[in-house]
Protein backbone atom coordinates (compact mmCIF):
# COMPACT_ATOMS: atom_id res chain seq x y z
CA UNK A 1 0.00 0.00 0.00
CA UNK A 2 1.53 3.27 -0.60
CA UNK A 3 1.70 6.15 2.29
CA UNK A 4 -0.52 8.54 0.44
CA UNK A 5 -3.49 7.72 -0.88
CA UNK A 6 -4.70 8.49 -4.71
CA UNK A 7 -7.90 10.10 -5.87
CA UNK A 8 -10.89 8.68 -5.57
CA UNK A 9 -11.16 9.27 -9.83
CA UNK A 10 -7.94 7.44 -9.63
CA UNK A 11 -8.92 4.42 -8.31
CA UNK A 12 -12.39 3.85 -10.46
CA UNK A 13 -9.82 4.60 -13.30
CA UNK A 14 -7.74 1.61 -12.39
CA UNK A 15 -10.57 -0.26 -11.16
CA UNK A 16 -12.48 -0.13 -14.79
CA UNK A 17 -9.19 -1.25 -16.39
CA UNK A 18 -9.19 -4.53 -14.11
CA UNK A 19 -13.21 -4.77 -14.52
CA UNK A 20 -12.63 -4.78 -18.60
CA UNK A 21 -10.42 -8.02 -18.40
CA UNK A 22 -13.54 -9.81 -16.82
CA UNK A 23 -15.48 -11.79 -19.30
CA UNK A 24 -19.00 -10.07 -19.47
CA UNK A 25 -21.71 -12.87 -18.98
CA UNK A 26 -22.94 -12.65 -22.67
CA UNK A 27 -21.03 -15.67 -24.06
CA UNK A 28 -20.96 -17.44 -21.30
CA UNK A 29 -22.47 -20.64 -21.85
CA UNK A 30 -20.19 -22.57 -19.35
CA UNK A 31 -21.40 -20.89 -15.51
CA UNK A 32 -24.52 -21.51 -12.97
CA UNK A 33 -24.48 -17.68 -11.89
CA UNK A 34 -25.42 -14.78 -14.42
CA UNK A 35 -26.23 -10.71 -14.34
CA UNK A 36 -28.32 -10.00 -10.85
CA UNK A 37 -31.39 -8.79 -11.32
CA UNK A 38 -31.41 -4.91 -10.61
CA UNK A 39 -33.11 -5.06 -7.47
CA UNK A 40 -31.17 -7.19 -5.64
CA UNK A 41 -28.04 -4.86 -6.70
CA UNK A 42 -30.05 -1.88 -4.72
CA UNK A 43 -31.07 -4.35 -2.23
CA UNK A 44 -27.23 -5.56 -1.40
CA UNK A 45 -25.74 -2.03 -1.83
CA UNK A 46 -28.64 -0.91 1.51
CA UNK A 47 -27.56 -3.26 3.46
CA UNK A 48 -23.85 -3.83 2.49
CA UNK A 49 -22.63 -3.08 6.06
CA UNK A 50 -24.68 -4.85 8.04
CA UNK A 51 -23.59 -7.58 10.05
CA UNK A 52 -25.47 -10.61 10.64
CA UNK A 53 -22.81 -12.49 12.36
CA UNK A 54 -23.67 -9.97 15.40
CA UNK A 55 -27.47 -9.91 14.49
CA UNK A 56 -28.25 -8.18 17.21
CA UNK A 57 -26.92 -4.78 16.34
CA UNK A 58 -28.99 -5.05 12.80
CA UNK A 59 -32.60 -6.44 13.74
CA UNK A 60 -33.80 -5.54 10.42
CA UNK A 61 -30.97 -7.42 7.77
CA UNK A 62 -31.60 -10.37 10.55
CA UNK A 63 -35.77 -10.42 10.28
CA UNK A 64 -35.18 -10.51 6.45
CA UNK A 65 -33.67 -13.48 6.68
CA UNK A 66 -36.38 -15.50 8.14
CA UNK A 67 -38.30 -14.19 5.57
CA UNK A 68 -35.87 -14.80 2.70
CA UNK A 69 -35.95 -18.24 4.54
CA UNK A 70 -39.42 -18.72 4.78
CA UNK A 71 -40.10 -17.69 1.27
CA UNK A 72 -37.67 -20.49 -0.28
CA UNK A 73 -38.82 -22.93 2.14
CA UNK A 74 -43.00 -22.03 0.84
CA UNK A 75 -41.07 -22.69 -2.73
CA UNK A 76 -40.01 -25.57 -1.54
CA UNK A 77 -42.93 -27.39 0.28
CA UNK A 78 -42.24 -26.08 3.85
CA UNK A 79 -42.69 -22.51 4.83
CA UNK A 80 -41.54 -23.51 8.29
CA UNK A 81 -37.96 -24.76 7.82
CA UNK A 82 -35.14 -23.10 9.64
CA UNK A 83 -31.73 -22.01 8.59
CA UNK A 84 -29.54 -19.12 7.15
CA UNK A 85 -28.48 -17.43 3.82
CA UNK A 86 -25.02 -18.93 3.14
CA UNK A 87 -22.48 -17.68 1.09
CA UNK A 88 -23.54 -20.57 -1.78
CA UNK A 89 -24.46 -24.52 -2.53
CA UNK A 90 -20.73 -25.22 -1.13
CA UNK A 91 -20.95 -24.20 2.44
CA UNK A 92 -24.93 -25.31 2.03
CA UNK A 93 -23.40 -28.81 1.77
CA UNK A 94 -20.95 -28.57 4.02
CA UNK A 95 -23.19 -27.52 7.00
CA UNK A 96 -25.99 -29.76 6.16
CA UNK A 97 -23.76 -32.91 6.57
CA UNK A 98 -22.39 -31.49 9.46
CA UNK A 99 -25.56 -31.50 11.06
CA UNK A 100 -26.14 -34.59 9.76
CA UNK A 101 -22.88 -35.95 11.02
CA UNK A 102 -23.27 -34.24 14.63
CA UNK A 103 -26.72 -35.80 15.03
CA UNK A 104 -26.08 -39.11 14.96
CA UNK A 105 -24.17 -41.54 16.83
CA UNK A 106 -21.08 -42.75 14.73
CA UNK A 107 -17.08 -43.25 15.51
CA UNK A 108 -16.89 -43.44 11.65
CA UNK A 109 -19.04 -41.64 9.99
CA UNK A 110 -19.64 -41.91 5.58
CA UNK A 111 -22.38 -40.41 3.68
CA UNK A 112 -24.03 -41.49 0.47
CA UNK A 113 -23.67 -39.52 -2.37
CA UNK A 114 -24.07 -40.12 -6.21
CA UNK A 115 -21.01 -40.00 -8.34
CA UNK A 116 -22.33 -37.00 -10.11
CA UNK A 117 -22.15 -35.04 -6.77
CA UNK A 118 -20.83 -31.89 -7.35
CA UNK A 119 -17.11 -31.39 -5.95
CA UNK A 120 -17.71 -29.87 -2.85
CA UNK A 121 -18.52 -33.63 -1.50
CA UNK A 122 -15.15 -34.12 -2.05
CA UNK A 123 -14.12 -30.66 0.35
CA UNK A 124 -16.78 -32.23 2.99
CA UNK A 125 -14.78 -35.81 2.80
CA UNK A 126 -11.62 -33.90 3.73
CA UNK A 127 -13.06 -31.06 6.30
CA UNK A 128 -15.70 -32.86 8.01
CA UNK A 129 -13.27 -36.62 8.17
CA UNK A 130 -16.76 -38.32 6.68
CA UNK A 131 -16.16 -41.42 4.29
CA UNK A 132 -18.11 -40.32 0.81
CA UNK A 133 -19.07 -43.11 -0.86
CA UNK A 134 -20.48 -42.76 -4.38
CA UNK A 135 -23.36 -44.71 -6.00
CA UNK A 136 -23.14 -45.43 -9.68
CA UNK A 137 -25.50 -43.57 -12.37
CA UNK A 138 -28.34 -45.15 -14.57
CA UNK A 139 -28.03 -44.83 -18.39
CA UNK A 140 -29.27 -41.47 -18.17
CA UNK A 141 -27.17 -40.39 -15.32
CA UNK A 142 -29.53 -40.09 -12.35
CA UNK A 143 -28.09 -41.98 -9.12
CA UNK A 144 -29.38 -45.74 -9.31
CA UNK A 145 -31.10 -46.16 -6.18
CA UNK A 146 -30.08 -49.69 -5.86
CA UNK A 147 -26.28 -48.54 -5.83
CA UNK A 148 -27.10 -46.17 -3.41
CA UNK A 149 -28.85 -49.23 -1.19
CA UNK A 150 -25.61 -51.26 -1.35
CA UNK A 151 -23.42 -48.66 0.25
CA UNK A 152 -25.53 -48.14 3.20
CA UNK A 153 -24.16 -49.81 6.52
CA UNK A 154 -25.08 -48.68 9.95
CA UNK A 155 -22.29 -45.84 10.01
CA UNK A 156 -24.32 -43.96 7.18
CA UNK A 157 -25.22 -40.68 8.76
CA UNK A 158 -26.80 -39.21 5.78
CA UNK A 159 -27.63 -39.69 2.19
CA UNK A 160 -27.45 -36.89 -0.37
CA UNK A 161 -29.87 -36.70 -3.69
CA UNK A 162 -29.12 -34.20 -5.98
CA UNK A 163 -31.93 -32.09 -7.53
CA UNK A 164 -30.58 -31.13 -10.59
CA UNK A 165 -26.78 -31.86 -11.18
CA UNK A 166 -24.30 -29.97 -12.11
CA UNK A 167 -22.82 -31.77 -15.42
CA UNK A 168 -26.10 -32.83 -16.43
CA UNK A 169 -28.62 -31.22 -14.81
CA UNK A 170 -30.44 -34.37 -13.81
CA UNK A 171 -33.03 -34.71 -11.43
CA UNK A 172 -31.87 -37.68 -8.85
CA UNK A 173 -34.95 -40.06 -8.10
CA UNK A 174 -35.92 -38.22 -4.51
CA UNK A 175 -38.81 -39.88 -4.06
CA UNK A 176 -37.15 -43.74 -3.96
CA UNK A 177 -34.25 -41.75 -1.82
CA UNK A 178 -36.84 -40.39 0.47
CA UNK A 179 -38.85 -43.80 0.82
CA UNK A 180 -35.45 -45.42 1.89
CA UNK A 181 -34.65 -42.64 4.40
CA UNK A 182 -38.01 -43.35 5.97
CA UNK A 183 -37.34 -46.54 6.25
CA UNK A 184 -34.15 -47.00 7.55
CA UNK A 185 -34.08 -43.88 9.33
CA UNK A 186 -31.20 -41.89 7.87
CA UNK A 187 -31.06 -37.89 7.23
CA UNK A 188 -31.26 -37.18 3.60
CA UNK A 189 -30.00 -33.99 2.33
CA UNK A 190 -31.23 -32.66 -1.38
CA UNK A 191 -28.72 -30.49 -3.40
CA UNK A 192 -30.95 -28.29 -5.19
CA UNK A 193 -28.36 -25.52 -5.66
CA UNK A 194 -29.37 -24.60 -9.44
CA UNK A 195 -32.37 -27.26 -9.52
CA UNK A 196 -34.28 -25.05 -6.60
CA UNK A 197 -35.28 -22.09 -8.78
CA UNK A 198 -35.77 -24.04 -11.90
CA UNK A 199 -37.58 -27.39 -10.61
CA UNK A 200 -40.71 -25.80 -9.51
CA UNK A 201 -41.17 -23.80 -13.02
CA UNK A 202 -41.12 -26.98 -15.19
CA UNK A 203 -43.94 -27.80 -17.05
CA UNK A 204 -43.03 -31.49 -15.40
CA UNK A 205 -43.44 -31.76 -12.32
CA UNK A 206 -40.90 -33.41 -10.34
CA UNK A 207 -40.96 -34.96 -6.33
CA UNK A 208 -37.93 -33.49 -5.19
CA UNK A 209 -38.71 -30.91 -1.89
CA UNK A 210 -39.63 -31.43 1.52
CA UNK A 211 -43.21 -32.78 0.42
CA UNK A 212 -41.39 -35.95 0.64
CA UNK A 213 -41.19 -36.66 4.68
CA UNK A 214 -37.84 -38.15 4.04
CA UNK A 215 -36.13 -35.14 2.55
CA UNK A 216 -34.07 -33.60 6.39
CA UNK A 217 -32.48 -30.60 4.43
CA UNK A 218 -31.83 -28.77 1.00
CA UNK A 219 -29.83 -26.55 -0.46
CA UNK A 220 -31.26 -23.84 -2.53
CA UNK A 221 -29.12 -20.82 -3.90
CA UNK A 222 -30.67 -17.66 -4.55
CA UNK A 223 -27.53 -16.56 -6.57
CA UNK A 224 -27.82 -19.07 -9.56
CA UNK A 225 -31.14 -19.50 -10.91
CA UNK A 226 -32.54 -16.82 -8.35
CA UNK A 227 -31.30 -13.81 -9.97
CA UNK A 228 -29.91 -12.64 -6.50
CA UNK A 229 -25.78 -11.02 -6.37
CA UNK A 230 -23.46 -13.31 -5.54
CA UNK A 231 -22.56 -14.75 -2.39
CA UNK A 232 -26.30 -15.91 -1.67
CA UNK A 233 -26.95 -19.83 -0.97
CA UNK A 234 -29.56 -21.19 1.21
CA UNK A 235 -29.77 -24.13 3.79
CA UNK A 236 -32.85 -25.26 4.88
CA UNK A 237 -33.58 -27.91 7.62
CA UNK A 238 -37.01 -29.55 7.79
CA UNK A 239 -36.39 -30.22 11.78
CA UNK A 240 -34.72 -26.81 13.79
CA UNK A 241 -33.15 -29.24 15.98
CA UNK A 242 -30.76 -30.32 13.26
CA UNK A 243 -29.86 -26.04 12.70
CA UNK A 244 -29.00 -26.44 16.46
CA UNK A 245 -26.50 -28.95 15.85
CA UNK A 246 -24.47 -25.72 14.30
CA UNK A 247 -24.83 -23.87 17.28
CA UNK A 248 -21.53 -22.29 18.31
CA UNK A 249 -22.10 -19.99 21.77
CA UNK A 250 -20.68 -16.69 20.83
CA UNK A 251 -19.72 -15.27 24.64
CA UNK A 252 -18.98 -11.02 23.50
CA UNK A 253 -21.85 -10.24 20.85
CA UNK A 254 -24.74 -8.93 21.01
CA UNK A 255 -26.28 -12.68 20.38
CA UNK A 256 -24.93 -15.25 22.28
CA UNK A 257 -25.13 -17.92 18.99
CA UNK A 258 -24.18 -18.53 15.75
CA UNK A 259 -24.94 -20.89 13.11
CA UNK A 260 -22.98 -20.26 10.16
CA UNK A 261 -19.69 -21.53 9.01
CA UNK A 262 -18.62 -17.71 8.98
CA UNK A 263 -18.53 -15.20 11.68
CA UNK A 264 -19.10 -11.50 9.88
CA UNK A 265 -21.59 -11.61 7.14
CA UNK A 266 -22.75 -9.13 5.21
CA UNK A 267 -26.59 -8.98 5.19
CA UNK A 268 -26.59 -7.51 1.47
CA UNK A 269 -26.91 -10.49 -0.07
CA UNK A 270 -29.58 -11.87 2.24
CA UNK A 271 -31.61 -8.32 1.66
CA UNK A 272 -30.69 -9.20 -2.31
CA UNK A 273 -32.15 -12.56 -1.99
CA UNK A 274 -35.93 -11.40 0.04
CA UNK A 275 -36.05 -8.10 -2.48
CA UNK A 276 -35.61 -10.45 -5.97
CA UNK A 277 -37.68 -13.43 -4.53
CA UNK A 278 -40.40 -10.30 -3.27
CA UNK A 279 -40.12 -8.72 -6.53
CA UNK A 280 -40.22 -11.60 -8.83
CA UNK A 281 -42.79 -13.58 -7.20
CA UNK A 282 -43.54 -17.09 -8.07
CA UNK A 283 -44.55 -15.93 -11.56
CA UNK A 284 -41.66 -14.22 -12.40
CA UNK A 285 -39.32 -16.83 -12.22
CA UNK A 286 -41.82 -19.45 -14.33
CA UNK A 287 -41.42 -16.67 -16.84
CA UNK A 288 -37.67 -16.82 -16.61
CA UNK A 289 -37.68 -20.95 -16.43
CA UNK A 290 -39.81 -20.79 -19.30
CA UNK A 291 -37.59 -18.36 -21.57
CA UNK A 292 -34.41 -21.03 -20.26
CA UNK A 293 -36.42 -23.85 -21.48
CA UNK A 294 -37.62 -22.50 -24.65
CA UNK A 295 -33.94 -21.33 -25.61
CA UNK A 296 -32.57 -24.88 -24.62
CA UNK A 297 -35.09 -26.14 -26.93
CA UNK A 298 -34.05 -24.19 -29.87
CA UNK A 299 -30.75 -25.06 -29.14
CA UNK A 300 -31.35 -29.14 -29.43
CA UNK A 301 -33.17 -28.88 -32.51
CA UNK A 302 -30.70 -26.89 -34.28
CA UNK A 303 -28.06 -28.91 -33.24
CA UNK A 304 -29.94 -32.17 -34.45
CA UNK A 305 -30.29 -30.40 -38.15
CA UNK A 306 -26.46 -30.75 -38.25
CA UNK A 307 -26.38 -34.28 -36.95
CA UNK A 308 -25.00 -33.75 -33.17
CA UNK A 309 -27.29 -35.32 -30.56
CA UNK A 310 -27.45 -34.39 -27.10
CA UNK A 311 -26.68 -37.27 -24.57
CA UNK A 312 -30.22 -37.05 -22.59
CA UNK A 313 -33.02 -34.80 -23.98
CA UNK A 314 -32.16 -31.63 -21.39
CA UNK A 315 -34.44 -32.06 -17.82
CA UNK A 316 -33.47 -28.68 -17.18
CA UNK A 317 -31.59 -25.61 -18.88
CA UNK A 318 -28.10 -27.64 -18.72
CA UNK A 319 -27.20 -29.60 -22.13
CA UNK A 320 -25.03 -31.95 -22.99
CA UNK A 321 -24.00 -32.50 -26.27
CA UNK A 322 -22.08 -35.08 -28.03
CA UNK A 323 -19.41 -33.67 -30.59
CA UNK A 324 -17.13 -35.93 -31.42
CA UNK A 325 -14.00 -34.36 -30.50
CA UNK A 326 -15.12 -32.48 -27.13
CA UNK A 327 -11.68 -31.00 -26.54
CA UNK A 328 -10.94 -29.56 -29.51
CA UNK A 329 -14.66 -28.65 -30.35
CA UNK A 330 -14.27 -26.20 -26.97
CA UNK A 331 -10.90 -25.22 -28.23
CA UNK A 332 -12.11 -23.95 -31.14
CA UNK A 333 -15.08 -22.37 -29.86
CA UNK A 334 -12.85 -20.54 -27.03
CA UNK A 335 -10.84 -19.04 -29.91
CA UNK A 336 -14.38 -17.84 -31.53
CA UNK A 337 -14.77 -16.32 -28.03
CA UNK A 338 -17.38 -18.94 -26.41
CA UNK A 339 -17.04 -20.52 -22.89
CA UNK A 340 -18.18 -23.78 -22.74
CA UNK A 341 -17.78 -26.64 -19.96
CA UNK A 342 -17.53 -30.15 -20.15
CA UNK A 343 -18.76 -33.27 -18.63
CA UNK A 344 -16.45 -35.57 -17.10
CA UNK A 345 -17.70 -39.06 -17.98
CA UNK A 346 -18.56 -39.18 -20.32
CA UNK A 347 -15.93 -36.61 -21.55
CA UNK A 348 -18.96 -34.25 -23.59
CA UNK A 349 -19.91 -30.47 -24.17
CA UNK A 350 -21.95 -29.12 -21.39
CA UNK A 351 -23.74 -25.98 -21.94
CA UNK A 352 -26.08 -24.29 -19.55
CA UNK A 353 -28.40 -21.87 -20.73
CA UNK A 354 -28.96 -18.68 -18.37
CA UNK A 355 -31.35 -16.35 -18.46
CA UNK A 356 -27.85 -13.71 -20.08
CA UNK A 357 -27.85 -15.59 -22.82
CA UNK A 358 -30.05 -13.52 -25.49
CA UNK A 359 -31.91 -15.28 -28.59
CA UNK A 360 -29.88 -13.51 -31.16
CA UNK A 361 -26.49 -14.41 -29.06
CA UNK A 362 -27.19 -18.11 -28.95
CA UNK A 363 -27.95 -17.84 -32.80
CA UNK A 364 -24.52 -16.53 -33.11
CA UNK A 365 -23.15 -19.59 -30.93
CA UNK A 366 -25.02 -22.42 -32.51
CA UNK A 367 -23.81 -21.02 -36.20
CA UNK A 368 -19.99 -21.04 -35.35
CA UNK A 369 -20.75 -24.26 -33.33
CA UNK A 370 -22.01 -25.82 -36.93
CA UNK A 371 -19.20 -24.05 -38.39
CA UNK A 372 -16.91 -26.02 -35.94
CA UNK A 373 -18.48 -29.43 -35.80
CA UNK A 374 -18.73 -29.37 -39.47
CA UNK A 375 -14.55 -28.53 -40.26
CA UNK A 376 -14.25 -31.58 -37.85
N1 LIG B 1 -24.26 -28.09 -5.73
C1 LIG B 1 -24.56 -28.07 -7.03
C2 LIG B 1 -25.56 -29.04 -7.58
C3 LIG B 1 -23.96 -27.14 -7.88
O1 LIG B 1 -24.26 -27.15 -9.18
C4 LIG B 1 -23.02 -26.24 -7.34
C5 LIG B 1 -22.33 -25.26 -8.18
O2 LIG B 1 -22.48 -25.23 -9.37
C6 LIG B 1 -22.74 -26.30 -5.96
C7 LIG B 1 -23.39 -27.24 -5.18
C8 LIG B 1 -21.75 -25.36 -5.33
O3 LIG B 1 -22.26 -24.07 -5.30
P1 LIG B 1 -21.33 -22.81 -5.00
O4 LIG B 1 -20.38 -22.71 -6.16
O5 LIG B 1 -22.31 -21.69 -4.91
O6 LIG B 1 -20.62 -23.06 -3.72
Amino acid sequence: MRDKGESEQDVLEQLSVYRARDTSYDRVLSAMCTHPHPIAVRAHEMFMETNLGDAGLFRGAHELEHEAIAMLGGMLGDPGVSGYITTGGTESNIQAIRAARNSAISDDPNIVVSESAHFSFDKIADLLRVDVRKAELDEEFRVDPACVEAQIDDNTVALVGIAGTTEFGQIDPIRELSDMAVERRIFLHVDAAFGAFVIPFLDKPYDFDFRLPGVSSMTADPHKMGLCTIPAGGLLFRDPSHLQELRTHTPYLTIDTQYSLSGTRSGGVTAAAYAVMRHMGLEGYRNTVKYCMKMTGRLVDRVREFGVEPLIDPVMNVVVLDVGDTAKVRTKMAQKGWYTSITRSPLALRLVIMPHLSEKRLEEFLDDLELVCREL
